[in-house]
């Protein structure tokens, strides 16, 4: 097999959090709403436990996590979420960036075609979103800003905290996408102008299929959300369904371990992150992105087709275009376009994204494949 190196796509679960997953679905079985037997407060014990865990990566009361299918859900709950209270409110106008997952920009262009006036940050060229902009394009009618904290194609970081200091004195709810920073690049997510966050355990080394949503409060008031799925009132409604207690429990305990070992885990990054950016400028590879996490590079090498090269490092390494979600189809990243990049650029751009857990990355067999492209 080789190396996997598309982290951003989702990553291997962790053994620990794997084996409790296993555990809750062999041995405690129970669905966490029953309360008739021992099965069942077992099963509460662990989601509660959980919602301490994910709550703790921002320093969140748990009371503030709604466990989802992943950070698609929490994204379509934040903003479809809220159409309700604009509505009551007489505001129209919503703030968001071209750059945002799909997750974000599909719920946002339906809430466009139900009236909604929506402005698109544009990003620079180094794939970032400009504070100062931001400010400018606040209107009295503004109730929602929703922009992505660490951009999924780039990992370009986004400087959240100039966001909010844009955001003062304006009452327009904040809501940050996290798939790719919570439990990694936490800090940030912790200032107290951010109403929602979302998450994804996948992101994270738990299973796919669950996620979070962060509710916070203003003053003593939750963020005013309605639900968009209607059944058995869990998650205070806002998330009906049995919850997966498995999912849930493995999101918890892989929150905990990126508590605990984020700044080990970090360092490693950046060490593979260094190899990496060397062995490429071999190549003069130019870096997409720039501000950009330690987990990730996105690079074109002049004159290499990114299909081609996907092709051929197939056997060595395991590498992509851009979002996992939009793979299937050739439209050029619509994040790259938003950077202004030439189209040769924009065809050219590979992501190689890894974890604490990525093996060595085999520069010898990459090199010999880079050589027969050029
Ligand atoms: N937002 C971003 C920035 C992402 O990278 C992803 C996953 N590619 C999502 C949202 C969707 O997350 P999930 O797969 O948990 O639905």
């Amino acid at each position: 097999m080789p190396v996997y190196l598309d982290c951003n796509a989702t990553t291997q679960v962790d053994q620990e959090v794997a084996d409790l997953v296993f555990k809750l679905m062999r041995e405690e079985y129970g669905n966490a709403g029953s309360r008739t037997h021992a099965f069942g407060a077992s099963a509460k014990k662990y989601v509660e436990q959980a919602r301490t865990q994910v709550a703790a990566v921002t320093d969140d009361d748990k009371s503030t996590v709604i466990f989802t299918s992943g950070a698609t859900e929490s994204n379509n709950i934040a903003l479809l979420g809220l159409e309700n209270y604009a509505k009551k409110q007489n505001k129209k106008h919503i703030i968001t960036t071209e750059i945002e997952h799909k997750s974000v920009l599909e719920p946002i262009q339906e809430l466009q075609k139900r009236g909604f006036e929506v402005t698109y940050l544009p990003a620079n060229a180094d794939g970032l979103i400009d504070a100062v902009t931001l400010k400018n394009a606040l209107r009295d009618d503004t109730f929602l800003v929703s922009i992505m904290h660490i951009n999924n194609e780039t990992g370009s970081i986004q400087p959240i905290g100039e966001f909010c200091s844009a955001l003062e004195g304006h009452d327009a709810y904040f809501h940050v996408d996290a798939a790719q920073s919570f439990g990694k690049y936490s800090e940030v997510l912790k200032n107290e102008r951010i109403d929602l966050i979302s998450a994804s355990g996948h992101k994270l080394y738990a299973p796919k299929g669950i996620g979070a949503l962060i509710q916070r409060k203003r003053g003593f008031i939750k963020v005013p959300l309605k639900p968009i799925l209607f059944g058995g009132g869990q998650e205070r409604s806002l998330r009906p369904g049995t919850l997966a207690v498995p999912l849930i429990a493995g999101f918890g305990l892989a929150c905990e371990l990126a508590v605990k070992n984020s700044p080990n885990r970090l360092e490693n990054a950046k060490n593979l992150k260094v190899e990496v950016l060397d062995f490429l400028a071999k190549y003069d590879a130019e870096i997409n992105g720039q501000n950009t996490s330690d987990y990730v590079v996105n690079f074109s090498i002049p004159e290499v087709n990114s299909e081609a090269a996907i092709v051929m490092f197939k056997d060595v390494v395991a590498v992509s275009n851009g979002s996992a979600c939009t793979s299937n189809s050739y439209t050029p990243s619509h994040v790259l376009v938003s950077m202004g990049l030439n189209e040769n650029r924009i065809n050219g751009a590979i992501r190689m994204s890894w974890s604490h857990q990525t093996e060595a990355i085999p520069f010898i067999q990459l090199s010999e494949k880079i050589e027969q492209l050029l």
